[in-house]
């Protein structure tokens, strides 16, 4: 079958923040979606249990994206629980920060092997699954267009990566009709902004942080139908941050 507005979707960290209004979103717009978490086991079964009580169809999965054998078992879960998948959401990311001289090794190795080889382990595994037509959407982040401030430079090294990366994707994947998109939010109202609200929200032109169904909204067009001809973008959504 071909790429559909109500073919299955798999979320990559959907328990919380962006990830959970994506997995909101994407159900209340028809998907059967599932989603993965690492360290929420009560937070992602309160979602799924939200979104099948609204009559939709949600399920999570344990899967640590540092770990690529988890990250191929919960695709292959999600096609055999839905059938087929058509939309895939990498936005499993975690921020550690520090100036260089003080960054650990241990701590570059972690974050580069969620934000950037779990990204990457996840569209590997999920291409022979895909539908032709289908949606791969990545959510990096601003700072892959400005670092912004100190502390700051491996995180946006990994996100700078991702935003190469679903260029590449894209050229790999265009004969199939899939779209490979990058979403790069500035600061949002999640828990990883949590302590940093009064450095960013005055720096912010819009004067305000983002919300994460405005990451969303942004998602769900990237993933609809009508989105076909957009591929190989990082879209930049920070209140004006990078302008
Ligand atoms: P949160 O920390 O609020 O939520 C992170 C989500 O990802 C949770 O569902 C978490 O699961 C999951 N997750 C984290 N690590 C892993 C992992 N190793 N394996 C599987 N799932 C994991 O983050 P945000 O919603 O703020 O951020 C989401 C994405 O957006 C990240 O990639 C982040 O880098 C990016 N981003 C965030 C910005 C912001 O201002 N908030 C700005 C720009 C980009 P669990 O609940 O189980 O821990």
């Amino acid at each position: 079958s071909f790429f559909s507005d109500t073919s299955p979707a798999l979320v990559f960290g959907g328990s919380r923040g962006m990830g959970a209004a994506i997995v909101r979103r994407l159900a209340a717009d028809g998907r059967p979606v599932a989603f993965t978490y690492v360290s929420s086991p009560a937070m992602a079964a309160a979602l799924a249990a939200e979104i099948e009580q609204e009559g939709g169809s949600a399920f999570a999965i344990a899967a640590d994206s540092a770990d690529p054998e988890a990250v191929r078992l919960a695709i292959e879960a999600t096609v055999e629980r839905f059938g087929s998948l058509g939309v895939l959401v990498v936005n499993a990311g975690i921020l550690i920060g520090g100036t260089i001289d003080r960054f650990t090794i241990a701590d570059f190795d972690r974050m580069a092997a969620v934000n950037v080889r779990g990204v990457f382990a996840a569209i590997h595994y999920a291409a022979p699954h895909l539908l032709d037509g289908g949606r791969i959407v990545t959510i990096g982040s601003n700072t892959a267009e400005r670092v912004g401030s100190a502390g700051s430079s491996v995180y946006a090294m990994t996100k700078a990566a991702v935003a190469q990366l679903v260029r590449g994707a894209a050229l790999d994947f265009a004969p199939r009709q899939i779209t490979v998109n990058n979403i790069q939010p500035g600061p949002i109202e999640t828990d990883m902004t949590a302590d940093l609200m009064e450095y960013i929200v005055p720096k912010l032109p819009l004067g305000r942080i983002g919300k994460a169904d405005e990451i969303a909204d942004l998602t769900a067009w990237l993933t609809g139908v009508g989105a076909g001809y957009m591929t190989g973008e990082s879209l930049t959504i920070d209140g004006g941050w990078t302008a």
